[in-house]
């Protein structure tokens, strides 16, 4: 129960008389009281922290603020005291405290490490053992009744961000180097189960459901699964399944970038949709900044190179406004994405004569593909600059080939980041050879001219310079 905030105008901290319905801070055991157990200063005002005592015992959950501003003196009371009733004001502890110790302990699974004669409040109020214990998982919190020396509950102290889920990554045709799975019409029974990896989830916001600092899944909320101890384990029947390789692939990405030294490429909660669009494509809307996965053929969040093509366009967009307004800058746009999956992929993907790195999407293209290995778009073909027939995605090609030239040359690490770098620089309206100009350039920046003549090597191979 939460009582109404107040304003005392103008008393002077000393002065100030706590309404403490007829019991000052003070008072003996058996009455209501308040302890200070804090003072903040912040810049306009002096904050005082009180815990609500209740013979002589904290009330758990009970506070109270007195806020005292610096310029007028002005105070404003926050009264967060819980009521408490059918308690005697004279009631002791019945239970030992070892015992009350033991019997957490046991509970929370940690050793007890702390613990105090606290009041539980409510109109049968109860005294209580709030007792404290630690394992690997963090601390605990566990009430025991000091009366009938029942556990009453227990809960973890420790703020997550940090869980756990079941992912394919990036797919399970490279995981398995098998290129004769199929979808069956999403059968747990298609994909054995050495397909799956469990992974960490991190930088949740610890709100339970799969949203955090760089995704957030916008689904129904009545379709969205929810943890408070953020374990996402799902196989690939269930749809939950899809929300957690998105939200896994694309928070992957972006603590990538964020190794690479870039804190604001996109460096923002992306919004994803897994069900509900059912064709077997998948899109980035830069009218709404978010990106929805088809479920047609293979779901295409199963397919981490799915996910990470799509958040090359979102990547595109962050850096530069309205960026792929032309067939050439659509074209860089679609070999962007296909190449950031490849570059994402080469750090959980073999590179074999199976599963070549530059090939694409791998799992999601055994529903639409014959030929083996399943792709649906390679990096790794002869397209020049004078093969482009103004479809973004075949010309895509062109670029995603000169790119993967320049990964091979300089490495994952220095191809990403000089990528990266020089997008922030691409008009929304470039064609492929200003855009190559602008790359070769922030190559000398970064690195020097040995690596500029490598990657301006690259884009002449495509005939793009
Ligand atoms: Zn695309």
């Amino acid at each position: 129960m939460r009582l109404r905030r107040l304003t005392v105008a103008a008393l002077s901290v000393a002065a100030l008389v706590l309404p403490l319905s007829g019991a000052s801070a003070t008072a003996a055991p058996g009455t209501s009281g308040l302890k200070l157990v804090a003072t903040r200063d912040s810049l306009l005002a002096t904050h005082y922290w009180y815990a609500q005592t209740y013979a002589g015992h904290p009330v758990l959950g009970g506070y109270y603020a007195k806020h005292v501003d610096k310029t007028s003196g002005r105070v404003t009371i926050d009264d967060g005291r819980m009521a408490v009733s059918g308690l005697a004001g004279t009631a002791a502890p019945r239970v030992a405290t070892a015992s009350a110790k033991a019997s957490a302990s046991n509970r929370a699974k940690g050793a007890a490490v702390a613990s105090e004669v606290a009041v539980l409040p409510g109109s049968q109020a109860k005294l209580v053992y709030s007792v404290l214990t630690r394992s690997t998982a963090g601390t605990s919190r566990t009430l025991v009744d000091a009366t009938s020396g029942a556990v009453l509950k227990t809960e973890s102290l420790i703020k997550r961000d940090t869980g756990t889920g079941t992912v394919f990554s990036p797919n399970p045709v490279t995981t398995l180097q098998d290129e004769s799975l199929t979808d069956q019409d999403d059968a747990n029974a298609a994909v054995p189960k050495r397909a799956y990896k469990h992974v960490r989830l991190t930088n949740l916001d610890g709100s339970g459901f799969l949203s955090g600092a760089y995704a957030t899944i916008i689904d129904p909320v009545a379709t969205q699964p929810r943890s408070s101890e953020l374990e996402f384990n799902y196989l690939r029947a269930n749809d939950h399944f899809e929300q957690v390789m998105a939200y896994y692939s694309v928070t992957e990405a972006q603590r990538y970038i964020h190794r690479l030294g870039f804190s604001d490429v996109n460096s923002e909660p992306q919004d994803l949709t897994t069900t509900g669009f059912t064709d077997d494509n998948s899109f980035y809307d830069p009218s709404t900044d978010g990106i929805t996965f088809g479920t047609g053929g293979v779901d295409d969040a199963e397919d981490a190179e799915v996910i990470w093509h799509e958040y090359g366009h979102a990547i595109q967009d962050a850096q530069v406004p309205n960026f792929g307004s032309t067939p050439d800058a659509g074209a860089i746009g679609e070999g962007f994405g296909d190449w950031w999956a490849l570059v994402m992929s080469a750090a959980v993907q073999p590179d074999t004569d199976v599963t070549p790195l530059a090939c694409i999407m791998d799992w999601d293209s055994t529903s639409y593909t014959d030929e083996e290995p399943h792709c649906l778009r390679r990096t790794d073909t002869d397209l020049t600059y004078a093969d482009r027939i103004g479809e973004v995605h075949f010309d895509g090609q062109i670029w995603s080939r000169a790119l993967f030239d320049v990964y091979n040359a300089l490495g994952r690490t220095k191809a990403a980041t000089l990528v990266l770098e020089a997008q922030f620089s691409y008009r929304p309206n470039t064609k492929m050879p200003a855009a190559a100009r602008v790359t070769v350039d922030t190559a000398k920046a970064l690195y020097g001219a040995g690596a500029a003549a490598k990657v301006r090597a690259a884009f002449e191979a495509r005939g793009i310079l």
